[in-house]
């Protein structure tokens, strides 16, 4: 029985969509299409503005947290956050391989593999949930999750903790993205400088910018910008990026003037579209990863105060991102230190 590449063979609500705008989706585990892959499901990176939502709505309470995951899979079929629209991925180990994907698929059964495709269109059955990691993101889990013929998943790195992996390709889209964009001499404003892909945008940018550029790293809190100097990210500087004004006062001290020729969000709240425009020159980059940004705030409020830029949606995929972001921890003693003190213990 061969399903549709893309799953919609899968949607149950409404009729006629792909698996990711679908309500619902078909979550059974007990029929494996001949171009679908099982997988036992051992760790869950939920999306970090959807994490964020639901803490916000239920409280940092891992039992609440547990509960509100597990309703919302329960619902849909699929970890998709219906506040945020957003998902995240999953680690887990290779149960079946359809008919169909034998010969195609560049895994085999036992292999231990990160899904790249988001939680938001992945068939999911969480049968127990072990522990809600508040701090990272991340939930262990006893689940089963089905990967369409379409999905991208890559095989875990045999020199890296699972966690570590799993936060880092959590993200993987984002430090590659960064080196498509920065060039030599580049000024780079980074909004959210401090999280996960902040840190690792942070990083990338200062590599290809290179000794005539300059790295404005925007952090919520300076309690958390420690890893920040450890990169050598000297421009460091604490705002709230829903204050859109006060962004692009700071960003204009440490500029004079000129502001940002490439600006990255990688923020995990609601509210930050017009700090990263008005942080941008005209004719510049702003390069949205956050998934709490809103087109239409985007779009309306850049024409609102008449500014000429380049406007990039986060897409989660690009070609070698996995490894791109993989070897990028790979290569700084700094970023990987920082990764593991916060994703392995
Ligand atoms: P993260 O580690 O939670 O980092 C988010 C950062 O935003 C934190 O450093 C946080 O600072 C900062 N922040 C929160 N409120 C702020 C405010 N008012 N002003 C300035 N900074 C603020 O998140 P992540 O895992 O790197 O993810 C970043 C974003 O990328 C999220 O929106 C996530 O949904 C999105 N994402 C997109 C894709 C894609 O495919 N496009 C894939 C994965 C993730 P504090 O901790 O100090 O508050």
């Amino acid at each position: 029985m061969i399903g549709n590449r893309y799953g919609t063979h899968r949607v149950i609500t409404p009729k006629g969509v792909l698996p990711q705008p679908a309500w619902k989706i078909n979550n059974k585990m007990d029929i494996l299409y001949d171009n679908e892959i099982l997988v036992d499901v051992f760790m869950l990176n939920i999306d970090a503005a959807s994490f964020t939502q639901i803490k916000q709505e239920v409280g940092a309470d891992e039992e609440k947290v547990a509960e509100k995951i597990m309703k919302i899979v329960n619902e849909r079929g699929k970890m998709h956050n219906p506040v945020t629209g957003s998902g995240g991925m999953l680690i887990g180990k290779v149960a079946k391989i359809g008919e169909a994907l034998k010969d195609k698929a560049k895994i085999k059964v036992g292999d231990e593999i990160a899904t790249l495709v988001s939680l938001s269109l992945t068939p999911l059955k969480i049968y127990k949930i072990k522990k809600v990691h508040l701090d990272t993101d991340q939930v262990e889990v006893e689940a089963k999750a089905i990967i369409f013929e379409s999905g991208v998943y890559s095989k875990l790195p045999s020199d890296m903790d699972r966690r570590l992996a799993l936060a880092v390709l959590d993200v993987a889209g984002a430090p590659a993205q960064t080196a498509r964009l920065v060039r030599p001499g580049d000024t780079v404003a980074i909004i959210g400088a401090s999280g996960k892909s902040g840190t690792l945008c942070s990083y990338v940018a200062k590599k290809y910018a290179g000794p005539t550029g300059k790295i404005v790293a925007l952090v919520h809190s300076k309690k958390h910008s420690k890893h920040l100097e450890e990169l050598g990210i000297t421009n460091i500087a604490e705002i709230d990026a829903t204050n859109a004004v006060e962004t692009e006062k700071v960003v204009s001290e440490f500029t004079s003037g000129e502001m940002a020729d490439v600006t990255i969000n990688v923020v995990n709240i609601a509210n930050t579209e017009m700090a990263s425009i008005l942080s941008t020159k005209d004719y510049g980059t702003v390069y949205f990863f956050s998934m709490a940004t809103s087109f239409t705030k985007a779009a309306l409020g850049a024409e609102g105060v008449g500014k000429d830029v380049n406007m990039i949606i986060g897409n989660g995929y690009m070609t070698d991102h996995a490894e791109i972001a993989l070897e990028t921890v790979r290569e700084s003693v700094e970023l990987r230190r920082m990764f593991e003190s916060l994703y392995v213990n």
